[in-house]
This record gives C-alpha cells, sequence and structure tokens, in this order.
C-alpha cells in the first residue's frame, strides 16, 4: 500500500521559486568583481536565472550535462547556480584556489561543457584552455562595458546572454533523484574525487539547515556567507537563505578583516558563517582599530577546528555567538555541530564552553559511530578515540565515476577520515585527520588540540603540530609556531603555555619558529606541504649528542 499524499519532487529549483513567490523584494548585495556594491532582489534573480537557462539551452546544454563556475560569492554567481540546476544540468563548483594541474584534471574529469567565470581567473583559464578538451564555451560573469577588454577567443558575455534570452523556462519537471551539483574534494590524499549531489540530497540538507539548532536563520536575517560558494556549496546558504527569504550580502573576492568587517557594518549582518583564519583576520582588525560590531549575532565556524581563544574573544568582547560546526563536501556539507542541548544549555558559560570547542552533535538526517581499525564500535566515553564514520540523507553513497570504489562499509556507513571522540551527551570531538594524528608508543596524541592551545598565545598567530620520527616512541610531536608580526619568542615560554593544558606525555619534544605556516585551498593547514618542508627536520631528542637543531621550514 502507498500513502495518499501529493507527490512534489524535492527540486532545487522550487527554492528559488519560492523566494521569488514569497521574499521577492528581499536584497541581494554583491561586492562585485569589478569594484562597485550591486544590489538586487530574489525576484530579479530568479528572472535572470531563468535567462540563464534559456541560454545555456541555446549553447546546446542538455539534462544532466556538466557546467562549471568559477566564481566568487556575488549574485551573478547565484544565478548562474540556479539556472545550471533549474534546467536539470548540474553546477560544478570549482574552488579557484587549486593549482592549475588540479582544475584541469578536474574540469576534464568532469567534462565541463561550459565554464561561467568571473574575470579574475580569465588569465589562468587562457593559459590552460587547450587542457580542457571537453569547454566548449566559456562565460565571462560581467557585462558588455568591461567584456571590451577581455582578449579571450570566443568568449560570451554574462550580461549580453541574459538580455538576449526570455524568461520563459519550465524548471523542475524532473526525478528528484537527478544530479544537481559536483563539488571535488580537495584531494589532500591522491587526486581529487567528485560529490554529485542530488536535487533531493540538497534540498533536505536545506530543510535541516534551517532548523534553530543547526544554522538557524530567519526571514528577518541578513546573511553574509564569506565561505565561498565553491567550499561545499557555501555549507548550503546559498540554498537556504532563499528558502528562508533572508537578505543574502555577497563579499565578492575581498575576504581580508578591513573588507570583510565594512560588510557586516555597512549592511547590518545578523548571521555569518566562516572558516576560523578569516575570524582571526576579523578580529586582529578589529582590535588594531578598537573597532565594535554592532548588528552581528552569531557565527558558524567550521571547516577546522575553533581555537579557544576565537570564541571567548567573540562572546566576551564582542557578544557574538559562535556555533562550532564540522562537516565534509561528502556530507553536504553539514554533519555535527556543537549546539546546547536542554543538559548543557542549564551550564554556566565558562561550562558550556567546554562543549562549544568540541564539533558537536549531528542534526536529524546524519547517523555517527565510532569504530577501531576492524570495524567494531567504540564506546562514546569522550575518551576513546575511533574512526568517525558517517551515514544519512545527504551523505556521499560513491563518488562520480566510482573513483575510489567501495567507499561505505556494511552498515553502509562512509568513513570520514577524521579520528574523534564521542562523549556521553553526544557530542562529537575531532582528533585529527587520520593521516596526521601522532603516534606516540602506541598511543595517540591529537594535533588540533595542541595548536588550538598554542594558538591562543599572545605572540601567535598561527601554529601546527606534526609528528616527528623518534626511535624509542616512533613519533612525537613538534610544535611549529607563527609569531605575529615584530614578535619574538621562545621555545620554552610555548612549552610553559601549554604545561597544565595537556597530558604532559603530549608536550612537544621541540618549538620551531616559522615565517610561514601554509594554508590549503579552503583555508586548512596544509600539513602534507609542512611534512614536506619539514623532511630533513630531526628532533632534539633524537639527535646524536652535539647535533643543533635543523630548522627547514
Ligand atoms: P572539506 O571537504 O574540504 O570541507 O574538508 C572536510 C574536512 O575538514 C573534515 O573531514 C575535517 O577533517 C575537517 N573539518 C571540517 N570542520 C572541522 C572542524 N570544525 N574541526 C576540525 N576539523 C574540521
Amino acid at each position: 500500500m502507498q500513502g495518499l499524499m501529493q507527490t512534489w519532487p524535492l527540486t532545487v529549483d522550487k527554492i528559488l521559486d519560492h523566494a521569488k513567490n514569497w521574499h521577492t523584494d528581499r536584497e541581494i548585495v554583491s561586492r562585485s568583481v569589478e569594484g562597485p556594491m550591486v544590489r538586487t532582489t530574489w525576484g530579479e534573480v530568479h528572472t535572470r536565472a531563468k535567462r540563464l537557462s534559456n541560454a545555456l539551452k541555446g549553447l546546446g546544454i542538455q539534462k544532466g550535462d556538466r557546467v562549471a563556475t568559477l566564481a566568487w560569492n556575488t549574485a551573478r554567481h547565484i544565478e548562474a547556480w540556479y539556472g545550471i540546476m533549474g534546467m536539470g544540468a548540474v553546477c560544478h563548483t570549482l574552488n579557484p584556489r587549486l593549482f592549475a594541474e588540479q582544475l584541469c584534471y578536474i574540469v576534464n574529469h568532469a567534462e565541463d561543457q561550459v565554464i561561467f567565470t568571473d574575470l579574475t581567473f580569465l588569465p589562468i583559464l587562457l593559459e590552460h584552455r587547450a587542457k580542457m578538451p571537453s569547454v566548449k564555451h566559456v562565460i565571462v560573469m560581467t557585462d558588455e562595458a568591461h567584456m571590451k577588454n577581455v582578449a579571450f577567443p570566443g568568449a560570451l558575455c554574462f550580461e549580453t546572454l541574459v538580455a538576449e534570452h526570455s524568461a520563459d523556462c519550465v524548471w523542475g519537471d524532473f526525478d528528484e533523484n537527478t544530479p544537481a551539483a559536483l563539488c571535488y574534494t580537495s584531494g589532500t590524499t591522491g587526486n581529487p574525487k567528485g560529490v554529485l549531489y542530488t536535487h533531493r540530497s540538497n534540498f533536505i540538507h536545506t530543510l535541516v539547515t534551517m532548523g534553530r539548532d543547526v544554522m538557524g536563520i530567519a526571514a528577518a536575517d541578513t546573511v553574509l556567507p564569506v565561505v565561498p560558494m565553491f567550499h561545499a556549496n557555501a555549507w548550503g546558504l546559498a540554498f537556504s537563505c532563499a528558502a528562508i527569504g533572508a537578505k543574502l550580502v555577497n563579499p565578492g573576492q575581498k575576504l581580508d578583516g578591513a573588507s570583510i568587517y565594512e560588510l557586516l557594518e555597512s549592511e547590518s549582518v545578523t548571521f555569518s558563517a566562516a572558516v576560523p583564519t578569516v575570524w582571526q583576520m576579523l578580529l586582529t582588525h578589529m582590535r588594531e582599530n578598537n573597532l565594535a560590531l554592532s548588528t552581528l549575532q552569531r557565527v558558524v565556524i567550521g571547516g577546522s577546528a575553533v581555537p579557544e581563544a576565537l570564541v571567548r574573544a567573540f562572546r566576551d568582547d564582542y557578544g557574538v555567538s559562535v556555533t562550532h560546526a564540522w562537516g565534509m563536501t561528502e556530507t553536504s556539507p553539514l554533519g555535527t555541530l556543537a549546539s546546547p542541548t536542554g543538559k548543557t544549555a542549564k551550564l554556566s558559560a565558562e561550562e558550556q564552553l567546554r562543549f562549544t570547542l568540541k564539533q558537536g552533535r549531528p542534526p536529524i538526517g546524519i547517523e555517527l559511530k565510532l569504530v577501531d581499525d576492524e570495524g567494531n564500535r567504540l564506546p562514546h566515553d569522550g575518551v576513546t578515540f575511533g574512526k568517525l564514520m558517517v551515514r544519512g540523507a545527504f551523505v556521499v553513497g560513491e563518488y562520480f565515476k566510482g573513483d575510489g570504489g567501495e567507499i561505505l562499509d556494511d552498515e553502509g556507513y562512509f568513513d570520514t577520515g577524521d579520528v574523534a571522540t564521542i562523549d556521553p551527551d553526544g557530542f562529537m570531538q575531532i582528533t585529527d585527520r587520520a593521516k596526521d594524528v601522532i603516534k606516540s608508543g602506541g598511543e595517540w596524541i591529537s594535533t588540533i588540540e595542541i595548536e588550538n592551545i598554542a594558538v591562543g598565545h599572545p605572540k601567535a598567530e598561527l601554529a601546527a603540530v606534526i609528528g616527528a620520527a623518534h626511535p624509542k616512541w616512533d613519533e612525537r610531536p613538534v610544535l611549529l609556531v607563527k609569531l605575529m608580526p615584530g614578535q619574538t619568542g621562545t621555545k620554552e615560554e610555548f612549552l610553559a603555555f601549554l604545561e597544565g593544558k595537556i597530558a604532559k606525555w603530549w608536550t612537544p619534544d621541540d618549538v620551531v619558529f616559522v615565517d610561514d605556516i601554509p594554508l590549503g585551498a579552503t583555508g586548512k593547514i596544509d600539513k602534507k606541504l609542512i611534512r614536506l618542508r619539514m623532511a630533513d627536520y630531526v628532533l632534539p631528542t633524537a639527535r646524536p649528542a652535539g647535533v643543533g637543531a635543523k630548522e627547514t621550514a
């Protein structure tokens, strides 16, 4: 027997339809790539996205074809995004921070037929176009005036296409399991792999993210997603802002502290989302210039672990509440959030912090388990480390074109590659990426935990911990510190700062001061590169007597 309710396929075009029908005048404000601020509305974006669907059809794009975007967060990017998905093509967001070789690999693997690009990325496309044979058209996201300076043979102008095509176009009308979007993982191990989201998975993710314990945005909010649309769908905000009818503020390419501060204040932003490094830059800018935040109420921080000092600064100095989130491209991306439970909400602010700093609990739609190397379930006691496994309504089932083979275990769980604990209150805490965790004398040391304490040292700008070979313990931790400009520091003062905050045997065997701690394409510390730079490094505790330190980073 079947239920007797209406069939209403969960396709994402309905999200923008809803925004047009019920929030038509709600604003979308963008810092354009050309410079000036541009103001539009959900209603206008809807019409222009439909025109773009017709333009794509005119270029021969059909359902299921991949159409890429190489772009910052702007209203034009939102229009391209819905224009592609609405007609049933697949919106492939390219991360412009990747190396050109990786970009070419991804474009070829996806067989992208069209690339929408900002002016910023024309040189790189021009240089590598010959290596992207599937690409038939390049659409430059600009107007005719700026097109005059574009020296790219055959390139099409976004605004001309919008002007030339009608908005009369049927959207949706296909199965909810049709692919909507494609996003590649950052490829820290081997080639990047494609995660092919369905309309249904994105729609459900959108509904889930709107919950109060998740992103919790409302129609009256003004939302600034600093997190790029090419980083796991701007954590779903490109959908949820339309679904709820929030005002959307797009930062374009200017993600520095001063530019973000200016937008937060000039547009009266109430909610924002970004990785920790962006917030560090904002705090530095505000402290240096003695600035306050007048409207911001809440920020969601994820992508890497949130340092305690960051949460305290937002809470105590600026009155902004922080929600720590964990997720990955493979989970659409929201997997857990450290929102309070009935029990933890009753605790003092100081006691709550212990939970806020964890990566948190899964919302409906996500299931988690912790297992050992043999796949046996581990206890949720807050101390036992295990592999974090996830399954759910918006979690990857297999990678695009079957890359990586079978990726689910017997119970249908995906191995996140993260090592974590889960406490008796259900708060998950990431210890490390499995490949970064330090194994010292058979026990595990969390590099993330040490880093987050070390970066709270007033002289530290960034901190990273890696394992270095040790003859007795296999591996021991080394702390790398990038100091604030103009500062000097000693190994002893950093070790003293850690004392009492971590187990004694976790204390790094060495502290190395470096000029640079490299960040990868999604703003995370690039440990692979650090390990390469430190390849010749030998721990003082592993050196033959009398040999001095060699600082290679
Ligand atoms: P990506 O697919 O690029 O978003 O990367 C996902 C990975 O980022 C996860 O598997 C984690 O290793 C890491 N990550 C994301 N959020 C957090 C967080 N809040 N704390 C620690 N690591 C995180």
